[in-house]
């Protein structure tokens, strides 16, 4: 949604900014209560979720504003604690809307099953079991009703031979459809159940059944064009090209270039009750599949001189399962996104990472990172020095207007009282 009302969703007080929501995505007033009740999740909720439970601890949920992707306004919901990436992936999306926003598309969510053999000659056992794949697959599937109703779940039969220290071992592999769901579970479950049946076939022993969280049969890609002037010229445009030069050529930039990926990715994997776990696991290694750690996100100049800026990242999302259905802000928040399968999400998360990317580049490469950061960061400057809650907004303006934005110019601040 472009910020067109009277006031910027920033200016906006939170009632205000939940009413905007709460209009643009049809919320009910129950659901807009449920965001007004700070970490949506009672002491029950959480206990039934993980161990030993003691209590529940909230982040700041903000929104994502001026995405526009494939052609559709979202207001992104985004779960952080650090401040200046919900506003600077808000301005990347607003720059990216200048031509048209994000195209964005998604592969199948294909995840990949593992199930080890040891014991055996994988030379005579690949041939038995990839004879008997059909077998194999109806046996996996018959482990999701669900999943066979939709007529998606286990698609295909791989083995891959591996020499290890420990002798050889063949590898069995089940690539599966898990439709809108993230798919831990119901992979693992397959593995698990057709065990005993590639044990049968090979004569030799499953040690580990277990799904791989390298995603690569889920990846999302897509690009968008920063224009020129709103960039910041044609120098900050041929600087930022530098710099993911810099980060595709150096894995001590590449890194630290992904990292700020991941500050968009995750934040919208939060707010969606996502394996954040899975997702960076596989990002990063997918960053290395080249045998060298690079960037996750490519940067050049089209023929007007515009920046073009592409991503392609595994994208282990789903719409169902995990904590999804359980915990209510997440429910909320797929509602505000609005997204109708698990392909559609991911394609939102990647469109955001790749906003967040440009955003961080954008700045290092003209202004550096940190006057826009520490401005943002100001107020928990203040709130770390000690600044009482009702003089927090004052001392942070001020140390900001100072270009002094530091725990000891607030101290003196506090100390001094003024
Ligand atoms: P889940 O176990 O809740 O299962 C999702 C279920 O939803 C499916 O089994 C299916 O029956 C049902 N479903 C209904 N509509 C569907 C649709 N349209 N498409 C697909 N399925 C549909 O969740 P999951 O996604 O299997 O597992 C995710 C959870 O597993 C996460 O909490 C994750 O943290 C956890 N996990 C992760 C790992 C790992 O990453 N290594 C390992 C184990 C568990």
């Amino acid at each position: 949604m472009a910020e067109t009302n009277s006031k910027r969703f920033h200016e906006k007080d939170r009632e205000d900014r939940i009413r905007t929501v709460k209009e643009f995505s049809g919320l009910s007033e129950d659901e807009a209560e449920i965001l007004r009740g700070n970490d949506g999740i009672s002491f029950g909720e959480a206990d039934h979720m993980v161990e030993n439970v003691i209590g529940t601890m909230a982040f700041p949920l903000g929104i994502g504003t001026n995405f526009r992707i494939n052609g559709r306004d979202y207001l992104v919901p985004m779960v952080i604690e650090e401040s200046s990436v919900i506003a600077a992936a808000s301005k990347a999306a607003k720059i990216a809307r200048k031509h048209g926003g994000f195209s964005m598309e998604s592969d199948e969510s294909y995840s990949i099953g593992q199930i080890q053999v040891v014991g055996v000659n994988p030379r005579t056992a690949i041939p038995k079991v990839l004879r008997a794949s059909k077998t194999i697959l109806k046996l996996a599937n018959s482990k999701s009703k669900t999943l066979s109703q939709m007529k998606k779940g286990a698609k295909k039969v791989t083995c891959k031979r591996l020499e290890t220290k420990s002798g050889p071992m063949l590898i069995v592999e089940l690539l599966i459809d898990v439709g809108d769901a993230m798919g831990a579970n119901v992979t693992n479950t397959m593995c698990e159940g057709v065990a005993p049946l590639i044990e049968e076939i090979t004569g030799g022993r499953v040690i580990l059944r277990i799904l791989s969280n390298y995603s690569t049969r889920r990846l999302v890609r897509g690009k968008a064009v920063f224009d020129k002037e709103e960039v910041g010229g044609s120098k900050v445009v041929a600087d930022i090209i530098h710099a993911y030069n810099f980060a595709a050529n150096d894995p001590y930039r590449a890194v630290t270039h992904n990292k700020g990926v991941m500050n968009g990715i995750i934040a919208v994997a939060n707010a969606t009750g996502q394996d954040t776990r899975a997702m960076e696991a596989a990002a990063h290694a997918f960053a290395s599949k080249g045998g060298i750690y690079t960037s996750l996100t490519t940067w050049k100049k089209d023929k007007a001189g515009n920046l073009v800026g592409s991503i392609e990242v595994p994208m282990p999302v789903g719409i169902v399962g995990g904590i999804i259905n359980v915990h209510p802000m997440i429910r909320v928040c797929l509602k505000i996104l609005g997204v109708k399968s698990a392909g559609e999400l991911g394609c939102v998360i990647g469109a955001v990472g790749l906003a967040q990317n440009f955003s961080a580049i954008r700045a290092l490469a003209s202004e550096g990172i940190q006057k826009g950061h520490m401005r943002l960061h100001a107020k928990n400057i203040a709130i770390s020095a000690g600044v009482p809650k009702e003089k927090v907004h004052e001392v942070a303006q001020k140390m900001i207007q100072e270009n002094n934005v530091s725990v000891g110019r607030a101290r003196e601040m506090l100390e001094s009282g003024n």
